[in-house]
């Protein structure tokens, strides 16, 4: 197998931003003037770490595709990490969220839309009650007080090098066997280790030493990890995982935010999978925020019994905005109309073809790294096999290559996802937008190991 010459690297990176510059002169007139009033001079300090000087402003976006403010056209892997995964402006959407805007945005009242959708998110997932949010961040905030109140256990179980968004408990890593801070938390309200065990995915004797003293209210897993790469779980991890909770009295929380791209239904529903409480964001409503939690009839009676229905409103579980009318018209209009089950076998069947492109770089080239897919996501990573943990996984990150490549793809008008190499298909990507990838991979493939 080729190793890939650091210095080459560095080079041709020096060489990429010279072009990234040439390219974006509009964006970088508009990021300076963005220093004036925003913190970090973008609206969401994350928005610091795209490679370049500075994001890339955009204009418009449109199906798979989004133009930037200096007129280049861009392939849109990334897609709002996942927020976009509808497509852009998809038009049956657009056309529902016009509708409602019109009709009144927000309420405090139900509309019609809520009960299609809670019918639908039922059929998809196989848990029968819902209830909405606005991220799916909000979504873990409810699904963690739940299963402390009716548990009265204070634990949370999460795998090392997940994220479940910019929840307290979460925000931690393994290290030397206790839960940590991950690196980069801010402002953590306690240690870690007092409300959180973090366990490797995959490994079932330690997820069963972090459930045995039964203090573990909840488990909070994706059924793969899709934010360190994807790490898959190894054949019949997830019936253990599901058999150790109900032995030790924990209730299993499914994330299924980005593994919505296995299918209609997610892994739940692809893998046959036996959650107490099923969360998803992002997706849902097209873009307009939406998030959701679900549960079975066996939570929902605890919840029943834990509820002071008088104090509902400041029992914690809240949010002014959420099941607003706009995000539930949004929701139903792209469940229904966009991302459909059609649209889902043809977007697995785009992230299977762009698997095997960036399979054929990988091995015409002798790289040491590798690919894998869960239905339309797909990922490689900078070791040349598959990692069985987050640990493993976290090792394969290269933060010279890493931005590399993201850096030469995007001056090539190509954009994956940031902080990894991922790419989701959505209903409007086509087999064209695939193989330009492949090929724009392959020439920085070919340079990158020619000497
Ligand atoms: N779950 C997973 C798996 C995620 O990747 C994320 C965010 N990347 C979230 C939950 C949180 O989503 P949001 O930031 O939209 O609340």
């Amino acid at each position: 197998m080729k190793t890939i010459d650091r210095s080459r690297v560095a080079q041709l990176m020096d060489r990429e931003r010279a072009t990234f510059r040439q390219r974006h002169a509009q964006s970088s007139r508009l990021a300076e003037a963005a220093r004036r009033s925003l913190l970090f001079g973008v609206p969401m300090n994350w928005m610091t770490r795209w490679p370049g000087d500075h994001p890339v402003f955009v204009d418009r976006a449109d199906g798979a595709r989004f133009y930037d403010v200096d007129g280049n056209e861009f392939i849109d892997f990334c897609l709002g990490d996942t927020g976009g995964m509808a497509g852009h402006a998809p038009k049956a959407a657009v056309d529902a969220i016009a509708r409602q805007a019109a009709r009144g945005i927000t309420l405090m009242l139900p509309t019609a839309d809520a009960t299609w959708v809670g019918d639908e998110m039922a059929r998809r997932f196989g848990v029968p009650y819902w209830q909405f949010t606005l991220s799916a961040t909000d979504a873990h905030r409810c699904v963690i007080r739940w299963a402390r109140e009716i548990t009265g256990r204070p634990k949370i179980v999460v795998h090392n090098w997940c994220y479940h968004g910019s929840v307290d408990e979460t925000v931690a890593i393994l290290e030397g066997g206790r839960a940590v801070a991950r690196r980069g938390n801010i402002g953590k309200p306690v240690a870690l280790d007092e409300t959180t065990r973090v366990v490797e995915i995959n490994d079932l004797p330690g997820l069963e030493a972090a459930l045995a003293a039964g203090d573990v209210a909840a488990c909070l897993f994706e059924p793969a990890l899709t934010n360190i790469g994807i790490v898959l779980p190894e054949p019949g991890y997830h019936e253990s995982v599901r058999a150790l909770c109900t032995r030790y009295g924990a209730l299993l929380v499914i994330d299924e935010t980005h593994t919505i791209s296995a299918g209609p239904g997610g892994c739940t529903m692809a893998w046959g999978l036996d959650p107490d409480f099923v969360t998803i964001g992002k997706t849902l409503g097209a873009g307009i925020a939406s998030g959701a939690y679900g549960m079975t009839g066996r939570v929902r009676a605890m919840v029943l019994q834990h509820t002071d229905a008088k104090n509902a409103d400041v029992g914690g579980i809240g949010g002014t905005l959420a099941g607003n009318a706009l995000s539930l018209a949004a929701m139903r209009a792209t469940l229904g109309e966009v991302m459909t089950d059609a649209a889902f076998e043809q977007m697995i069947a785009l992230g299977e073809r762009f698997e095997e492109g960036v399979r054929g770089v990988i091995e015409s080239h002798a790289l040491p790294w590798h690919v894998v897919r869960l239905g339309c996501r797909v990922e490689y990573l900078f070791r040349p096999d598959r990692a069985r943990n987050g640990a493993e996984a976290a090792a394969g990150q290269d933060e010279k290559l890493d931005p590399y490549i993201h850096l030469y793809l995007l001056n090539r008008g190509i954009l994956m996802t940031p902080f990894h190499n991922m790419a989701l298909m959505s209903p409007a990507t086509t087999a064209e937008d695939v193989d330009r990838h492949t090929e724009i991979f392959g020439q920085m493939a070919d340079e990158l190991i020619s000497t």
